[in-house]
């Protein structure tokens, strides 16, 4: 996670994850004649500075529930705080929408069906992780059309609708004002219309997917949208006639971080299958392999256990 400086304008403001001198453990190169020498991964000491946040973990939750919390699951807890932050509507009664169901987007779908999403659809081009969708609370699952151009997006990019992925979708809501359905609202059968939309895939046909399934009000967080991607084309009149918001989120606060751990502690003493998610851990020795062999099929998270 994210280690803010603690000094700068962000940090003051409470916005640690966007800190001017942030530095990340776990994915600073090992620099033994740095200040933070002990800061990667694979080792059995880690450097934390005295501005890291920490969270007790139970000695009852698995390695492999806990392992994705300060990651995965706290930034889907950031994700989801911010729809809720933008939306100014909580998940509750919501219809929600998740863009690729890779670890993120899988922990997402288990979040707003917690926090009593009236719809948590999910889309994926791998029919496997949508199954691990219905598992972790997706009441609707969507088999996106095919892999995307993404760059290397994790090879769980979605696109929900395929020729529409230049964003045309929506364009039916320009004149039509907010909130309504029908003319408004994307082609039946697809996604939509919903209240929140989260794309976890930085596809960018899924992101212009996740637009335009908004209904009026509704908001779009961009959190897998992290390398670069083609554009989205934006229709301007659509957004200020839905009352439309997009923000992005990037990394996650301290206090997702808590979020994230007891959730996860919750949940699984309540017995949804987030070990599932992880492979059955190798040897540091298999790294290379694993970095470079993961296929669909396989569960979203793999393992090392040096
Ligand atoms: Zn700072």
């Amino acid at each position: 996670m994210v280690v803010g400086c603690g000094r700068c304008d962000r940090c003051a403001a409470g916005r640690t994850a966007g800190c001017r001198a942030a530095a990340k453990i776990g994915h600073v190169a090992f620099d033994p004649a740095g200040p933070l020498a002990l800061f990667g991964t694979f080792g059995t000491h880690v450097h934390l500075p005295r501005t890291a946040h920490v969270t007790r973990v139970p000695d009852d939750l698995p390695d492999e529930v806990a392992a994705p919390a300060a990651c995965a699951t706290a930034t889907a807890a950031a994700a989801l705080a911010a729809a809720v932050r933008a939306s100014g509507r909580p998940l509750a009664g919501a219809r929600v929408l998740v863009s690729g169901a890779g670890m993120l987007g899988l922990t997402a779908v288990a979040m707003a069906a917690d926090a009593g999403a009236a719809e948590v659809v999910a889309v994926d081009v791998d029919r496997s992780r949508l199954r691990l969708a219905t598992a972790f609370g997706a009441s609707r699952t969507i088999v996106a059309d095919g892999p995307t151009e993404a760059p290397g997006a994790g090879a769980h990019a979605a696109d929900t609708h395929g020729a529409n992925g230049d964003g045309v979708g929506g364009h039916g809501a320009a004149g039509h004002g907010a909130g309504g359905h029908g003319p408004d609202g994307p082609v039946p059968g697809r996604a939509g219309p919903v209240d929140v939309a989260l794309d976890f895939s930085g596809a960018a046909t899924a992101v212009a997917a996740a637009l335009a399934a908004l209904d009026g009000y509704g908001t779009l967080v961009l959190v897998g949208s992290v390398m670069p991607s083609p554009a989205v084309a934006l229709d301007p009149e659509r957004v200020v006639r839905g009352r439309l918001t997009i923000t992005g989120v990037h990394n996650y606060e301290p206090a997702d971080l808590d979020t994230a751990v007891a959730f996860l502690v919750r949940t699984h003493r309540a017995g949804l299958p987030w070990a599932s998610l992880v492979a059955r851990p190798i040897p540091l020795t298999g790294l290379a392999a694993l970095l470079t062999g993961h296929s669909t099929g396989q569960p979203p998270r793999l393992a090392v256990r040096p």
